[in-house]
């Protein structure tokens, strides 16, 4: 994919996410402070509006872009975690005019393991790391698996809706959610819902537009 497909691929992204603020709001509602939503929306709204009609000659600045924006309008936790997943991958990786499945689960690994090291939340502890982990895993696999990118980033998907949905049996440790103990059993994570949703939306746009 070159960094134009990519840019559009995100922008598309952006869309779903701008349009998923109440099903997010309510989710945050919960078990968290319910901001989630709005700060997803404020995020992408940015990430649109830094996305559009601008030139990329190469993908890694299309994710560094994203980064930044997230980093810089959203604020709040997420704004750092979610900054974290779009910059940390690709810095000091070599600039490309394509990336490829296996140049894209490079730079997302390499993104886990920033975020893992910066948040400390491991799978289990009800976080988008329930959702990131088995998606970026997915990416390396498929690759194994000699997948396309469509096919990749389909099981990719998939792989963070499982996540997503094991976050329903966790126990919180981290963040507001974590002192509502027992009753958060049965309930999913907004970060890893936002984590499926970002993914799922990466599936559509190569499925349709490759
Ligand atoms: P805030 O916690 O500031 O209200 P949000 O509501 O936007 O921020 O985001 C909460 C989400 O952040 C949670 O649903 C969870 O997935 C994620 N999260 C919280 N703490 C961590 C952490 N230490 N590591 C990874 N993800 C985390
Ligand atoms: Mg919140």
């Amino acid at each position: 994919m070159n960094a134009v497909q990519t840019r559009d691929m995100f922008l598309h992204v952006a869309d779903v996410m701008v349009g998923s603020e109440e099903f997010l709001t309510e989710i945050d509602n919960k078990i968290g402070d319910g901001d989630h939503g709005i700060g997803m929306a404020i995020g992408f709204k940015g990430v649109r509006k830094e996305l559009e009609g601008k030139e990329f000659r190469y993908v890694n600045e299309v994710f560094h872009s994203i980064g930044m924006t997230m980093l810089c309008v959203m604020g709040g936790a997420s704004g750092v975690l979610f900054g974290t997943v779009f910059i940390s991958g690709i810095v000091g990786y070599e600039d490309k005019e394509e990336f490829s499945l296996e140049d894209f689960g490079n730079v997302f690994v390499k993104s886990l393991e920033a975020l893992k090291k910066r948040g400390k939340a491991k799978v289990g502890d009800k976080t988008m790391i329930d959702a990131l982990e088995p998606a970026t895993y997915a990416l390396p696999e498929s690759v194994k698996r000699g997948y396309n990118i469509k096919e990749g980033f389909a099981y990719a998907a998939e792989e963070a809706k499982r996540g997503m949905e094991f976050t329903k049996t966790c126990r919180a440790r981290f963040g507001r959610a974590k002192y509502y103990g027992d009753k958060a059993i049965g309930l999913q994570d907004a970060g890893a819902t936002s984590v499926w949703l970002i993914f799922n939306a990466m599936a559509e746009w190569v499925r349709d537009n490759l």
